[in-house]
């Protein structure tokens, strides 16, 4: 399941860290704790790389 379109909660599994990112970003997001990236940019959608706690809509 991959979630488009919305604001989603994040953990880093590197460090645990919590961030909201948007789930159709385009663009890479990294951790801000440890520059884990959460969000790989993938053929115009986005790859989740980190553990989706929570999706808010
Ligand atoms: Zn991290």
């Amino acid at each position: 399941m991959m979630p488009k379109s919305k604001f989603l909660e994040v953990e880093c599994p590197e460090c645990g860290n919590k961030q909201v990112v948007f789930g159709s970003s385009s663009t890479e997001v990294k951790c801000s704790k440890c520059n884990f990236m959460l969000v790989a940019p993938k053929g115009g959608k986005s790859a989740v790389k980190g553990k989706i706690v929570k999706v808010l809509t």
